[in-house]
């Protein structure tokens, strides 16, 4: 595997004593659950025994901090950054789980993100209106689990959740984009209708599956493109008949 440098390491690790040494003073505070033990003896460098268990078959996240590694082969100073990385991955992973054991719930927070993420979906919506397509009433869908994502769901409630979704951390133009991209991706997928569809080039020749992708982020706007050519169409709620094909 590869090794991450130190400098990335060492960062990673001073992050890591954060939610640990919260975690140690909530337990000193009086709150009290299996998972926010487990959280604070990562501070003690331990590794609770559920993680030993659950390490290998984790996959979530892109790096490889839970292959395992032959820690003799590698010097005292990167055992050690390799251990914190490792620690700070693990309290990454117990986070959420040890904020529903103690009480806390994030429905309001997801709510409120449902709700940004339906005025975006408004903004689309304009889109669909604009081209014909207004029985299809777009509605913000949350995923399970977590990251919680949100996904564009048919009026009948059914969504594609093989796109990327839009997700917490994106600023306004970016959610927008995946708003746009989310909707396009559930009508390709559930009734499979290539749209939007420019005007002039209309959609991919032989197949509604292949082509350009339908949304880009340009100078921080949410742009549609043709599918054909991959020409910008129009920013995301300023579709017109001019631009693209109505039904
Ligand atoms: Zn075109």
């Amino acid at each position: 595997m590869t090794v991450p440098d130190d400098t990335k390491l060492a960062g990673q690790a001073a992050r890591t004593t954060v939610p640990c040494s919260l975690a140690a003073k909530w337990l000193a505070a009086g709150f009290e659950s299996s998972p926010l033990r487990q959280l604070a003896q990562l501070h003690a460098g331990e590794t609770p025994a559920r993680l030993q268990t659950d390490r290998r078959k984790s996959s979530r996240g892109d790096g490889n901090w839970n292959q395992p590694i032959e820690l003799g082969q590698l010097p005292a100073k990167a055992q050690r950054l390799l251990h914190q990385h490792r620690a700070t991955m693990e309290a990454i992973e117990l986070m959420p789980e040890v904020l529903r054991s103690v009480g806390f719930d994030p429905a309001p927070a997801n709510q409120e993100f449902a709700a940004r993420c339906q005025k975006a979906l408004d903004i689309v919506q304009r889109d669909l209106d604009a081209t014909g397509y207004d029985q299809y009433q777009m509605r913000a869908q949350i995923s399970e689990g977590w990251p919680a994502i949100v996904f564009a769901a048919l009026p009948d409630g059914s969504y594609w959740s093989g796109g990327g979704g839009m997700a917490r951390g994106e600023d306004s133009p970016s959610l927008l984009a995946s708003a746009a991209d989310s909707v396009s991706g559930v009508l390709k997928e559930i009734p499979e209708i290539e749209w939007p569809v420019c005007a002039i080039h209309g959609g991919h020749p032989e197949s509604i599956w292949d082509g350009e992708d339908p949304v880009d982020l340009l100078k921080k706007v949410a742009w549609w493109r043709c599918t054909s050519t991959g020409h910008p169409l129009a920013p995301v709620g300023q579709l017109t008949a001019e631009t693209a094909r109505t039904r």
